[in-house]
C-alpha cells in the first residue's frame, strides 16, 4: 500500500486551457478518496496520469514517496479498476484472479493456489471458483476484479467510474459492497465518479473538480454542512 500525493499537476491537449490545472492532492495510506465533477471537468485525466497513462504536463506525481512521472504503467504497482471489468470470459473466477501471478513467470504454482484462495475468502468468492465471468453477478463480477489486483498486492486501486452502466438498484447495492470492502481492505483507492451519492457516501474525503480546478477537498460530512 502508499499514499498518493498530486502535487501541482497541470495537463494540456495540445494548446488549449488546461483539462487539469494546478492541482494537488494528498491521498494518506488506506485512505479512499473520490474525484467528482460535471463531465469534462478533467476526472478521468487526473485518474490516468496517476496509472501512467498520460503524461503529465507539469507537476509531480509521487506514490509511495517516489517521483513517478516518467514510469510506464507496467512500473507502477497500480490497480485499475475499469467499467467493464475486463475479466476473461473464457477463464474461470479462479483463473481469472491468478492471472497477474501467471503473467510474472516464476512464482510457484503453491503460492498462486494459496494467494487466490486467500482472496477469493475475503472477497466471499470462494464457492464461485469454478465458475465464468457470464454466469456471475454484476457484484461478484466487481469482486473477480478486486480479486485480481489484490493478488498483485497493488499499491492502490484506481476506479473509474465502476458503476455507470448499472441500473439503480444494482448500483445502490455495488455501493454498499465497495465501502465495505474498502474498509475491510483498507488499500489506498481514488475513485471517479459524477455521480453526487456515491461521491456523499463512499469515500473518506471528497475532490470536487470544475473546468481543470480543484474547488473543494473534504469530508462527505464536511462538504454536507458547507457546500
Ligand atoms: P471527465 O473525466 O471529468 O469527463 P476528462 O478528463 O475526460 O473529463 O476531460 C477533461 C478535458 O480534457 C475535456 O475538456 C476533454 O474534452 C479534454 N480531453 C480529454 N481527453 C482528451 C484528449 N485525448 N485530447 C484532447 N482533449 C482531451
Ligand atoms: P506485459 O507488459 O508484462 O506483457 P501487461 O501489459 O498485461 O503485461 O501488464 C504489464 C503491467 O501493467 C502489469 O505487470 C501491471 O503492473 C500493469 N497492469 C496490468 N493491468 C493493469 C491494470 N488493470 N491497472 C494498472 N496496471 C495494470
Amino acid at each position: 500500500m502508499a499514499s498518493i500525493e498530486m502535487k501541482n499537476i497541470v495537463k494540456k491537449y495540445g494548446d488549449g486551457f488546461p483539462a487539469v490545472n494546478d492541482v494537488s492532492i494528498d491521498v494518506a495510506d488506506g485512505e479512499f478518496v473520490i474525484l467528482v465533477g460535471p463531465s469534462g471537468c478533467g476526472k478521468s485525466t487526473l485518474l490516468r496520469m496517476i496509472v501512467g497513462l498520460e503524461d503529465i504536463t507539469s507537476g509531480d506525481m509521487v506514490i509511495g514517496g517516489s517521483r513517478m512521472n516518467d514510469l510506464a504503467p507496467r512500473d507502477r504497482n497500480l490497480a485499475m479498476v475499469f467499467q467493464n471489468y475486463a475479466l476473461y470470459p473464457h477463464l474461470s473466477v479462479y483463473e481469472n484472479i491468478a492471472f497477474p501471478l501467471r503473467l510474472k513467470g516464476d512464482v510457484p504454482e503453491s503460492e498462486i493456489d494459496a494467494k487466490v484462495r486467500e482472496a477469493s475468502k475475503t472477497l466471499e468468492l470462494d464457492e464461485h471458483l469454478e465458475r465464468k465471468p457470464g454466469n456471475l453477478s454484476g457484484g461478484q463480477r466487481q469482486r473477480v476484479a478486486m480479486g485480481r489486483a489484490i493478488v498483485r498486492e497493488a499499491d492502490a486501486f484506481l476506479f473509474d467510474e465502476p458503476l455507470s452502466n448499472l441500473d439503480a438498484k444494482l448500483r445502490g447495492q455495488m455501493r454498499t459492497e465497495i465501502a465495505r470492502l474498502q474498509k475491510r481492505l483498507g488499500i489506498t483507492t481514488v475513485y471517479v465518479t459524477h455521480d453526487q451519492t456515491e461521491a456523499m457516501t463512499l469515500g473518506d474525503r471528497v475532490a470536487v473538480l470544475k473546468r481543470g480546478v480543484l474547488q473543494q477537498l473534504a469530508s462527505p460530512r464536511q462538504l454536507y454542512t458547507n457546500p
